[in-house]
């Protein structure tokens, strides 16, 4: 399975039924788990056996998706979460809690920026923001004795920045800390942050991997690759007896699975902001065509993305897949296409840019991305509302900016209708 290519882990990892068993990974749609002595339940509840025992911690369902998406991410084991949100969050108190620090990207989603600067301040987590295109040097003088993660997204929703792996690579290996990649918009398909250096990667499943705009969700990978021992006074919780489970040591018992059992056996043990099996299914069902779907999602932004380039109603546009865009070559070196979203700026800014959005009929203005039906947003006045001013320009988000994410329709047909709607402006 390991050497299989991804369209065959799209479609066949996860799950493999037995002679006559469903075909379909079934929807396991109960709290609980029937045992036959008090012993077999005891083990479960010291981490010595593998089981499911109560549907708040692990579910078979749910197990199905995250077997596949640590096939397609190549890492070790994964938790799937209640949203992307959680999956960002418990990545992120798994290996930093009260009085220490993490560092990240000012560019990320606004939910992320508001989950960061807000809410995990509140824990007692300071995030630090960098530019991402600060020079090595530059980003290791943020590192603080009490930073212990380092958190970016692989391409920046809706900033369409491509991280320089290389370099922050670099960093959080000369800083001695986990690199933590969102890996929401290439999704697998298009791009596997482990294999580039990262060491925990996160997505909001929510976005193209359930593709149907039906399931909100998340889901954390541990890649297995960070020496959690050799940095053991950061990271006592993976390195020291855990008194909640009898004094076990994660490293010790789970070897580079680590990370990710803690995430479930600690933080989704004790918050409860694990997947439903409904959602799993659905968003398993999703990964099925996840392969085809991405190239029609990067063909169809690129051909609207090209025609947008050359109108004398746009201002500007940002895609790495056009040709002069400043992230081209990094989209080059580190992903295989650029997915199904661009922003751009229409001449008259933002008060033009509401006309010509309230214009459109196929692509709908919606708080979504990612989603097989076109959909526009506004993000200054939607996604990013919470930011002030100068934290919208941290992240990218300039006044006029619309993000656009072009859907699976005929492309031909999408163009006539944003044809339409810049004529109305
Ligand atoms: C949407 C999004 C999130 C948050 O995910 P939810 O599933 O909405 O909680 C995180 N990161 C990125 C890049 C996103 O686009």
């Amino acid at each position: 399975m390991d050497n299989w290519n991804i369209e065959t882990k799209l479609i066949q990892c996860g799950y493999q039924p037995k002679s006559g068993e469903p075909r379909v990974v079934p929807i396991t749609q109960s709290t609980t788990y029937k045992y036959d002595t008090c012993a077999e339940v005891a083990a479960l509840f010291d981490l010595e056996s593998v089981g499911h025992m109560y549907s708040r911690i692990s579910n078979p369902t749910v197990s199905a998706f995250e077997e596949k998406m640590t096939a397609l991410e190549n890492g070790v084991t994964a938790v799937a979460t209640a949203s992307g949100q959680t999956a960002s969050m418990l990545s992120i108190l798994n290996v930093c809690s009260s009085g220490q620090s993490f560092i990240a990207t000012s560019n990320l989603y606004g939910g992320t920026a508001n989950l960061f600067t807000h809410t995990m301040k509140n824990f007692g987590v300071e995030v630090i923001y960098v530019d991402q295109n600060a020079s090595l040097e530059e980003l290791l003088s943020h590192v603080k004795e009490n930073t212990r993660a380092i958190f970016a997204e692989s391409l920046a929703n809706p900033a369409m920045d491509v991280l320089d792996f290389d370099k922050f690579s670099k960093f959080a290996k000369t800083a001695g800390i986990p690199l933590i990649v969102d890996n929401t918009f290439p999704t697998p398909f298009l791009c596997n942050p482990i294999d580039l250096g990262a060491h925990i990667v996160v997505h909001s499943s929510t976005k193209y991997i359930d593709g149907h705009a039906t399931s909100v969700g998340g889901v954390i990978i541990d890649g297995g690759k960070f020496d959690w021992n050799k940095y053991s006074e950061k990271f006592p919780g993976l390195t020291t007896p855990d008194k909640s489970y009898h004094g076990l040591i994660y490293t010790e018992a789970f070897g580079n699975m680590a990370y990710g059992i803690k995430v479930r056996t600690q933080l989704i043990r004790d918050t409860g902001a694990y997947m439903s099996p409904m959602n799993a299914f659905l968003s398993n069902n999703g990964l099925e065509t996840l392969h085809l779907r991405m190239e029609r999602h990067c063909k169809n932004a690129q051909k609207i993305a090209e025609f947008l380039a050359t109108n004398d109603k746009i201002s500007w546009i940002k895609y790495p897949g056009l040709a002069g865009d400043e992230n081209y070559n990094a989209a080059k070196k580190y992903l295989k296409g650029c997915s199904g979203v661009f922003t751009f700026g229409v001449k008259g800014g933002a008060e033009a840019g509401e006309k010509f959005m309230n214009a459109l009929n196929i692509f709908a203005i919606v708080v979504h991305v990612a989603d097989l039906r076109s959909s526009v947003l506004h993000p200054a006045s939607m996604t990013h509302r919470q930011l002030d001013e100068q934290e919208q320009l941290a992240a990218g988000v300039t006044p006029d900016l619309i993000r656009m994410s072009v859907g699976l329709e005929n492309a031909d047909d999408l163009i006539a209708d944003i044809e339409q709607a810049l004529a109305q402006i």
